[in-house]
């Protein structure tokens, strides 16, 4: 790239990123990265250099990068018919397809699939699913949504409120009203002196006081990840979930499962809710449905939603709600040779594999060591906690930026793992095509870039 000195200052003038500190980034403080190619689990930039990318971009890149046949299938569907609506009855042959394929990767119970091109947009169409079931059922004061601290949900108005963590809410006068949060299911933040069932007793009974306080007929929905993604990778303790379904099916409050990391081989289980025996009435998939090839997500109604939203229709008519873009026909074709590569090829069985050897080889290499408070995570999911006092659990200051820091010398050493946005956490959700031998380069220079932190902190 000969015009890279211009491409950056053309970036740093016009294009405004998500996530990124606007005035570091105008002066170059923050130099930026031009990416230019990608393929299996490693991404080249502007300088050549290659990384190991060992959050799959933000989790998404399940299949790993690079797969051709996703590729055809996107051209192949372009050529024959790149657009048209879903609105009114309308279909095309690759989403009649993805949709009862994506049934089979779901739970039991579920019937319908929506989609939109987000996270967002889809726990967008979550809500307003929850606030239409009760107006239609002639409840209409039941519709506050619970969910969690530390949940990770989109960053919309209402999803971002949904989203528990602060750094969504402020300046936006967020959360809205009708949006509360329960206790974060992190074990080792547990209140001091209890063990795992007494934590899981406490989050049940943190659950049920809230509803209790906010009145049980107002609240509609509680919205959980089966493990929590952005929020800090927080695997909940054993027993968790059917202690909090309990909760709700009590106050007949609707579940909705949170799969955009999870589902699609993730835990290395179809689904997180299989996986943690979750009973949802609502799914919402985005990230590993397309392997992030082309944007899509997909809103899965299970059976007791659908059959009010079915006979409502009688005389409500049809519902009032659509995007342009649900069910387009290049993004179901990329879903839909994705999932042939996650099958064919046997790769949620890999993530279960070689993730579980991730986070055995991720403990045995850090949990003695001096920066490290908790290894903790799940299938293709693992997460490192730095603590300024392992036996008090004390915090850094983040002024001292531990998480960014080690973030950054793994970058150095040639692999992306994320600094995590609540805490001193680095991430991994590497793709789900991992080898072992890639999973032992993960821990050798995640160890190399958490011995340089120490060096420089303790
Ligand atoms: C990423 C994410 C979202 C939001 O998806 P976007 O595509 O970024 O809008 C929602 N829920 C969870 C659990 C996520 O990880």
């Amino acid at each position: 790239m000969d015009n890279l000195q211009t491409l950056f200052e053309q970036d740093r003038a016009h294009f405004m990123h998500p996530s990124t500190h606007a005035h570091d980034h105008a002066s170059g403080a923050l130099p930026g990265r031009i990416i230019t190619g990608a393929s299996g689990v490693r991404i080249r930039d502007h300088q050549g250099r290659e990384y190991l990318d060992a959050f799959a971009g933000l989790y998404c890149v399940n299949i790993g990068y690079g797969r051709t046949e996703v590729a055809e299938a996107i051209y192949e569907q372009a050529r024959q018919l790149a657009y048209y609506h879903t609105y009114v009855g309308h279909s095309t042959e690759a989403i009649i397809e993805l949709s009862s394929r994506i049934i089979d990767w779901a739970p039991q119970g579920m019937k319908k699939v929506y989609y939109g091109l987000s996270g967002s947009d889809a726990n967008e169409t979550q809500i307003k699913l929850v606030r239409y079931y009760n107006n239609v059922l002639g409840r209409p004061q039941k519709k506050k949504i619970i969910s969690r601290q530390r949940g990770y949900h989109g960053s919309g108005i209402m999803t971002g409120s949904l989203t528990g963590l602060p750094s969504f809410h402020q300046h936006f006068d967020l959360p809205a009203p009708d949006i509360k949060h329960a206790a974060c299911p992190h074990f080792y933040k547990a209140p001091a002196g209890l063990d795992e069932a007494a934590f899981v007793r406490y989050c049940a009974e943190d659950l049920e006081k809230l509803i209790l306080a906010e009145g049980p007929d107002t609240v509609a929905a509680f919205i959980g990840e089966p493990v929590m993604g952005t929020g800090g990778i927080i695997v909940p303790p054993k027993g968790y979930w059917e202690a909090i379904q309990a909760v709700l099916a009590k106050y007949d409050i609707l579940l909705i499962a949170d799969e955009v990391v999870c589902a699609f081989g993730r835990l290395g289980d179809k689904m997180g809710s299989q996986r943690y025996g979750m009973r949802p009435d609502l799914i919402t998939t985005a990230k590993g449905l397309t392997s992030a090839y082309a944007p899509l997500s997909a809103v899965i109604v299970g059976e007791k939603v659908w059959s009010v939203i079915e006979k409502a229709s009688e005389t409500q008519g049809a519902m009032g709600h659509g995007w342009t873009y649900s069910g387009h026909p290049i993004c179901a074709a990329a879903a839909l040779a994705n999932l042939d590569i996650l099958e064919k090829e046997n790769i949620t069985a890999n993530a279960a594999d070689v993730g579980s050897y991730l986070n055995r080889q991720l403990r045995q290499t850090f949990e003695g060591h001096p920066l490290v408070g908790e290894v903790r995570g799940d299938g293709m999911l693992a997460a490192i906690e730095f603590m300024a006092d392992k036996a008090a659990r004390t915090p850094f200051d983040p002024a001292l930026k531990v998480g960014p820091k080690v973030s950054a010398e793994c970058l150095s050493r040639g692999m992306i793992a994320r600094a995590m946005p609540h805490g001193d956490i680095l991430g991994f959700a590497p793709p789900l095509v991992l080898t072992k031998a890639e999973a032992d380069e993960i821990v050798d220079i995640a160890k190399a870039a958490v011995d340089a932190v120490a060096q420089q902190v303790l």
